[in-house]
């Protein structure tokens, strides 16, 4: 799995390993729990949901450094938002046929329940 990683002001994307995505989420679960950090959920940085998030193609948020998936074997990279995700996305409700990531799939599908 190609990993991304940069600091929050940083502007280059770098590429790091699963264990040290692995241990940033771990330590930011801790953290929000020790200091009871309100605004966040450590059941999102909860090993298994972290990655889940990773692989829909999600930007993983910890305190330091941020995360994201990189182009890799097995990416599609989403037409709308260019971010790369692993397995199902969703199908754009545009045309029935262009896979988009879940995030979009999920924004056209707000969209639509506006109007
Ligand atoms: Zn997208």
């Amino acid at each position: 799995m190609n990993i991304l990683m940069k600091s929050h002001e940083g502007i280059e994307w770098n590429k790091t390993t699963l264990e040290n995505f692995l241990e940033s989420v771990e330590i930011t679960r801790d953290l929000i729990i020790e200091l009871a950090i309100s605004d966040r959920d450590p059941k999102e940085y909860e090993e298994k949901y972290a990655l889940g998030l990773l692989r829909s193609g999600r930007v993983v948020d910890t305190p330091a450094i941020l995360f994201k998936l990189g182009e890799g074997n097995n990416t599609t990279k989403c037409p709308i938002c260019g971010s790369f995700y692993m397995g199902m996305g969703a199908l754009s409700r545009r045309d029935n046929k262009t896979d988009i990531c879940s995030q979009c799939g999920m924004d056209e599908a707000i969209e639509d329940m506006k109007f």
